[in-house]
């Protein structure tokens, strides 16, 4: 048993325990390991606890530091949600139909951790495929809330998020199609940030929608993103689509300095719908950043109604072409008792993916079938251009916008799987950054029915530094970030 005590551990804490030699990376991970064995049962954040990989790499990152040869995170153990491939470890996308892959290589990102001398404590649970909002699309098992073990953690990255807010890991990576890392941030009072597209990797991410697709960090604190940001962002000749940039060191960008930002509130996101808490908690966080010195006015992004339409029409079409891939012959779930090849596939499909991945599939073959292609997937890409292009005007005035990350805090488990159109209306608030490509945080914004609500910043492309910097002001100025479950 450790006596160390690891609640509300950030990464850039541990970081001083370990180069003080207060505590050594194994030290640190058997504590972090001790949690999840304290707590795992009821939260149900992992989808495999890697446990001895984890002591391995922490000897490791102990030999490393003892030499002098120390990055910001090596020692530090976190996860990876498990749609991130792992050389030699399963990698399921919470699917029956890679139930049993184990990849023959790295994700990008698990390499660069890897390089930093990272500890890998496991594999976080997702919706199936990302395609969630509460991680109840998990063909395994959900991830409950760990300030409400009645309530979602919010989706598709809720293992991951569930798992920093539980304490079972000083940070995770997740990943952002459409919301899953800002909505289960918001969900479970932690922070969550989707970078610019393209800012990091996606090789190696199991492609659901590739042109919204983006990881990015889940943490306990702003600094904590920037520092996990910098070590994942940068060009890689693998991924065609990562921009090819010199990343700047993000927490320099932290100067708690807010005068003479210019921050626009935009008025269609105060929804119908919207919880009165969160109206509320969105309205005092914006006070605060006045307060800070910044101009806040209210602006407007006119075409956000559209988004969601948007969306469900051009991420199921890129998910439906995807996840073509799944087959049963070149690796995954496979039927083997079959009459025919189209037998074989049609059975392997039927068995391996869940009720929500096949609505997507089917909803994405029909928006690119002959006859439906220019009314449904041409329409949704010129609307995405007015979006996209709504936000660059906006930006031409201001440096950010401010609104609510969720509707809603974080909603009972079962509350809305029956009606897939209310989950899918989650992510209404988050889905617009996606669409444009943009930088989007959520962090602490208040705390309503006793359930954390998230503040949400974008900025331009690009803006990482901006975003970051309102985000730190906004969170060394609230207390919200200190608040944690009682678990
Ligand atoms: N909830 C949205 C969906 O189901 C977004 C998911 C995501 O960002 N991966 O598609």
């Amino acid at each position: 048993m450790t006596s160390l005590d690891i609640k509300g551990l950030t990464a850039h804490a541990a970081r001083e325990m370990l180069d003080r030699k207060e505590v050594s990376s194994v030290e640190l991970t058997q504590a972090v390991l001790e949690r999840i064995g304290q707590v795992e049962d009821k939260v149900k954040a992992f989808v495999r606890v890697t446990e001895a990989t984890a002591l391995e790499q922490a000897a490791e990152a102990d030999e490393r530091i003892a030499s002098g040869d120390v990055r910001p995170l090596t020692g530090v153990p976190m996860v990876l949600k498990d749609n991130m491939i792992t050389k030699g470890i399963n990698t399921t996308c919470s699917s029956r139909m890679l139930e049993n892959f184990v990849p023959p290589y790295d994700a990008t990102v698990t390499r660069r951790l890897r390089e930093e001398g990272a500890v890998l404590l496991g594999k976080g649970n997702l919706d199936e495929f990302a395609m969630g909002s509460s991680t109840e699309n998990s063909a395994f098992y959900p991830t409950r809330n760990p300030w409400d073990l009645g309530r979602v953690p919010g989706g598709s990255s809720g293992g991951p998020a569930a798992a920093v807010a539980a304490d079972e890991c000083i940070y995770s990576l997740g990943s952002d199609t459409g919301g899953s890392i800002r909505q289960p941030a918001s969900l479970c009072g932690v922070v969550g940030m989707k970078p610019t597209y393209g800012v990091v990797s996606r090789y190696g991410l199991v492609a659901f929608a590739s042109s919204l697709d983006q990881i990015g960090p889940l943490t306990k604190d702003v600094e904590d993103a920037a520092i996990v940001l910098n070590a994942i962002a940068g060009h890689d000749p693998c991924d065609s689509t990562s921009i090819d940039f010199e990343v700047p060191d993000y927490t320099r960008a932290l100067t708690g300095d807010l005068t003479g930002t210019r921050i626009g509130v935009p008025r269609e996101y105060f929804v119908d719908g919207m919880e009165p808490g969160v109206e509320s908690a969105t309205r005092d966080a914006i006070k605060v950043l006045e307060g800070l010195g910044a101009t806040v006015e209210e602006t407007s992004l006119p075409s956000t109604p559209y988004a969601l339409a948007v969306y469900y029409i051009i991420a199921p079409s890129e998910a439906s072409a995807n996840l073509a891939r799944y087959d049963g012959v070149k690796y995954g779930f496979s039927v083997q008792d079959a009459d025919s090849m189209w037998d074989a596939l049609e059975k392997t499909r039927q068995f391996g993916f869940g009720p929500e991945v096949k609505r997507r599939v089917m909803l994405g073959t029909y928006a690119l079938s002959a006859g439906y292609y220019d009314a449904y997937y041409l329409k949704a890409q010129r609307v995405r251009t007015l979006i996209r292009q709504e936000f660059q005007k906006v930006f031409s005035t201001f440096d950010a916008v401010v609104m609510p990350t969720s509707p809603s805090v974080a909603f009972k488990l079962g509350a809305k799987m029956a009606d897939p159109v209310q989950m899918y209306l989650n992510d209404i608030l988050t889905m617009p950054a996606n669409i444009a490509g943009i930088p989007g945080i959520s962090v602490p914004g208040g705390i309503s029915e006793g359930l954390p609500v998230g503040f949400q910043i974008m900025g331009p492309a690009m803006g990482e530094e901006t975003v970051l910097r309102i985000a730190h002001a906004y969170e060394q100025a609230t207390d919200w970030h200190n608040m944690v479950p009682s678990l």
